[in-house]
């Protein structure tokens, strides 16, 4: 196995990645479980900064092949906010709850013509020598209610395009199929799997 150190402490992207990976030889590890704490800075104004940012740390730190991921939720009407702001949108340590109630007072009454958003994701994968970005989006609509309680963040408020259900009723395994973070890992893998076949174990 080969593994691979993610530069994230949010324990849902950590199950997500690792799931879509379980069919390949790379094993995760997180940063924490790797000795790295507290250095995961995101003060970049993209996703591209702050992803590369923490994957060249952590990779820095551990001396391993690193990868980050930054991502968040784009709204149309609110000129692509809260974008790189999605985890602060309601404040630093606002909780999902007032995130989703602050995105639902901003859009009101709006149409659902006009509520168009999209998830974005951007990966950094950062080894010896090696820079590789890739990115994958969700496009849907952001609705007047939440509905259903899987997930986290704003998942109970997105309904991805050509579905009824939102990501927050989906199962782990609906949404992995169609998320903006799985489209990103499915760009990456291969990029990872080359990487490792060059490698020694
Ligand atoms: P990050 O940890 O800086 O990438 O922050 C991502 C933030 O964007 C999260 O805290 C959520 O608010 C939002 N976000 C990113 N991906 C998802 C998702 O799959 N579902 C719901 N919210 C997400």
């Amino acid at each position: 196995m080969h593994t691979l150190i993610l530069a994230t402490a949010n324990v849902h992207k950590v199950k997500e990645i690792k799931q879509l990976l379980t069919d390949s030889s790379i094993e995760i590890q997180t940063a924490s479980q790797a000795g790295v704490e507290d250095i995961l800075r995101e003060d970049g104004n993209t996703f591209e900064d702050n992803a590369l940012q923490k994957a060249r740390e952590i990779h820095k730190a551990t001396g391993k092949p690193a990868l980050a991921d930054d991502s968040g939720l784009e709204v149309f009407f609110l000129n692509h906010r809260p974008g790189v702001l999605s985890a602060r949108y309601a404040g630093d340590n606002a909780t999902d709850e007032e995130n989703n109630h602050k995105l639902l007072k901003e859009l009101g009454p709006l149409s659902f013509r006009r509520r168009t958003a999209k998830f974005r994701c951007v990966m950094a994968f950062v080894a010896g020598g090696i820079e590789e970005i890739v990115e994958g989006e969700c496009r849907g609509i952001i609705l007047e209610q939440p509905r259903g309680q899987n997930g986290f963040g704003y998942d109970p408020l997105f309904k991805p395009d050509g579905y009824d259900k939102t990501f927050g009723e989906m199962e782990a395994d609906e949404k992995q199929k169609i998320s903006h973070r799985a489209r990103a890992l499915q760009k990456m893998k291969p990029l990872l799997e080359g990487y490792f076949a060059g490698v020694e174990n």
